[in-house]
């Protein structure tokens, strides 16, 4: 791979790299930072995983409050941790009543842009202090008790980007109900399927939501999940007992008398006061199924204490929070990083958490611009699948906005190629704010892998090094390390408090996915390489790293590849099995606007690939698109893809799939 420019740093990481650049923290941050220096979060680091009791016992005190102190800090016994033993705390209490009778109280907690009803006019928007945001919270965990809910009971939140979906995932955590919040995207049969799974009493959702001046029929399908059936004729949603419904969009909307109440008028009826219940440090706090693109989902199961803990200590590191910032995560609560970023970490932290309930592009593709610049944002974390959208519909929309408020920038969710890293950096960030690539996943709770901004230098393309009590390390066929700047099967090697605690309902299912690959280790799942400083490249999961002719070709390095020609929007390259090679690459890509997609134009892209990889890693095959299929989180689903390359038939589960036109077009692409 062709060396790029290389620039030292004061921090000791000088050397030159495949991939070369390395940006040091900017001044102005390093002086803030709370962690000053690599040697000091080298200190802490090395503290935090060969004492980890000692370790976290400190800043379970320091960073939460609790009810009850705990026994032990950790019982593992593989592959099961509880962390805090004996402890109890409430999560809710941790993210509104400590901060009441502080100076905290009157700052906003939330604040919610609303969808624009159309282009010009301006979007709704609201402010919750964290006392207005307690009072609610209390308000509505009554009408939780009064509607039959109880500690241990799971609750089906399905509500569109609105307050109410915080506040109604902190009511359950006040008292002690376990929820489960779905994606408003997701299909009523998606939405059968896991109440089904976890045996809710309840689905809190809404009349409709917006999304893209549209209205999405929410408790209409709601009323379809409940009235679908397995195929022995057994209702799926049979659990249901009752379901809240919020006024948002005002659509005429069927009541079943009996089972459905209104949000609003529930509230008339309670009373302010509702004492947080003393939970169990690992009492179950949220069931969450995972995104699925690499297969049916999973009821991944977090819990009270080390989550918490997990989540409050990363958005204080990683984000750098402070006082006067305004944070803005974008994802919708229907993800982890919605749980995690949007509500739980911030407002642990008595931080200004903002909440968009629209899309990017509407009503014009400087929606989010419009925002930052609106609310003075000061911290922005997003996904790479949007930066690469941005990137598509180019810079005059950034430009038209005064973004200089921004001070750091955040991407999750894909690795991010070097081109959209440098994007995000140059025309949004201004060349002034550190960007910290965050790897973790549903599982994993919290933000594992990530630079500290003001202390990490970073590298373009990679998530850098591991926080506080995580050890990673990169591993081959038969568990053992594989040499720097060798490719690998990413593992975490000892617990850590935000870990998942299972798969709701199916141990079996949790031994064999996470546990079975290295004895006693977390396999993730995801492809890595540890470079000569001990940074970690993420290439993508396992399955994605192909052997083509005896070369071991990560996907995420050819798309990386492709995405770096000037006219390439998006790329997604997948793996066919060939007599001759073992498998042969095939390349899905769509072009920016303005750009043929052209034979020509597929020799150019070959070509580009050879110059920047190698010739092995030419693809055999480019197929333009007009889209690629993805998550409803974003993902682009290779799975699906791979099966179009080898001409089969899309089978699987596609109830995450976002788009399903998407499909059938690449299907009549074959030319
Ligand atoms: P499923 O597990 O259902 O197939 P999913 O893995 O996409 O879905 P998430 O838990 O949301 O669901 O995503 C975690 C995955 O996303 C990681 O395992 C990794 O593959 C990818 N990922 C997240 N952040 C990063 C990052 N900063 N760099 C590289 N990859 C990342
Ligand atoms: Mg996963």
């Amino acid at each position: 791979m062709k060396k790029k420019t290389t620039s030292s740093s004061k921090s000791g990481i000088t050397s030159v790299l495949q991939e070369g650049r390395v940006f040091s923290p900017p001044e102005s941050f390093a002086k803030e930072a709370r962690i000053k220096s690599l040697s000091k979060y080298r200190k802490l680091y090395r503290e935090s995983i060969n004492e980890p009791e000692r370790f976290w016992d400190r800043e379970a005190r320091e960073e939460l409050v609790w009810f009850k102190e705990w026994r032990k800090v950790l019982q593992w016994k593989a592959p099961y941790a509880k962390w805090f033993v004996g402890g109890q705390l409430n999560v809710s209490y941790n993210c509104l009543d400590r901060h009441l009778g502080t100076p905290t109280a009157n700052k906003a907690a939330i604040i919610w842009e609303g969808e624009p009803a159309e282009p010009g006019k301006p979007g709704e928007e609201r402010t919750l202090t964290y006392h207005q945001l307690h009072r609610q919270v209390c308000q509505f965990a009554n009408v939780l008790k009064r509607n039959g809910v109880s500690k241990g009971d799971r609750v089906i939140i399905y509500l569109p980007m609105v307050p109410e979906a915080a506040i109604a995932m902190l009511a359950c955590a006040r008292i002690g109900a376990i929820h489960s919040v779905v994606f408003g995207g997701f299909s009523a049969q998606s939405v059968a399927e896991r109440i089904h799974d976890c045996q809710a009493k309840m689905v809190i959702t809404a009349d409709g939501g917006f999304r893209r001046g549209e209205v999405v029929a929410l408790k209409e399908k709601v009323d379809e999940a409940l009235e679908l059936e397995d195929t022995n004729g057994t209702t799926l949603a049979g659990s249901v007992e009752k379901v809240i419904v919020l006024q948002r969009t005002a659509s005429d909307v069927e009541m079943q008398s009996g089972r459905d109440v209104w949000w609003h008028e529930e509230l008339r009826q309670v009373d302010t006061s509702c004492p947080a219940e003393k939970m169990d440090s690992e009492a179950p706090l949220y069931i969450l199924y995972t995104s699925g693109s690499t297969g049916k989902p999973k009821g991944i199961l977090h819990t009270t204490g080390g989550y918490l803990l997990g989540v409050k200590m990363t958005t204080k590191y990683v984000f750098d929070i402070r006082d006067d910032d305004v944070y803005w995560c974008t994802a919708d609560v229907g993800w982890v990083t919605g749980h995690s970023y949007v509500v739980y970490g911030p407002l642990a932290n008595g931080a200004t958490t903002l909440m968009y309930e629209g899309a990017p592009n509407f009503p014009e593709p400087d929606r989010f611009w419009q925002i930052v610049d609106k609310y003075s944002v000061t911290i922005m974390y997003t996904a790479p699948t949007a930066i690469r959208a941005f990137m598509k519909w180019g810079d005059q929309w950034p430009k038209r906005h005064d973004l200089s408020s921004l001070r750091l920038l955040g991407t999750v969710g894909e690795p991010i190629n070097p081109e959209a890293w440098m994007w995000y950096y140059e025309v949004i960030g201004g060349k002034r704010c550190p960007i910290v690539d965050t790897w973790w996943q549903t599982e994993t709770g919290a933000i594992m892998i990530s630079p500290l901004p003001g202390t990490t230098p970073t590298k373009p393309g990679s998530a850098t090094l591991p926080f506080f009590g995580v050890v990673p390390e990169v591993v081959d066929e038969d568990g053992k390390p594989v040499p720097k700047n060798t490719g690998g099967k990413l593992i975490i090697k000892q617990p850590w408090p935000s870990m998942l605690r299972g798969i709701w309902g199916d141990p079996e299912r949790y031994k064999q996915t996470y546990w079975s690959e290295v004895k006693g280790c977390y396999f993730t799942g995801d492809g890595c390489r540890q470079d000569e400083d001990g940074y970690f490249w993420v290439v993508g999961r396992i399955d994605d790293v192909l052997n083509v002719s005896g070369h071991r070709i990560g996907t995420a390095e050819v798309e990386s590849a492709l995405v770096s020609h000037s006219k390439v929007a998006e790329a997604a390259v997948v793996g066919r099995p060939d007599e001759v090679k073992g498998q042969a690459l095939v390349a899905f890509v769509t072009v920016k606007g303005g750009a043929d997609p052209t034979p020509k134009l597929r020799e150019e892209l070959r070509s580009h690939v050879a110059k920047e990889i190698g010739p092995m890693a030419k693809p055999d095959d480019i197929r333009f698109a007009e889209a690629l299929p993805k998550t409803r989180s974003g993902k682009i689903m290779r799975r699906l893809l791979k099966e179009i390359a080898s001409g089969e038939e899309v089978k699987g589960d596609t109830t995450t799939l976002e788009d399903f036109t998407v499909i059938a077009k690449l299907q009549g692409e074959e030319d």
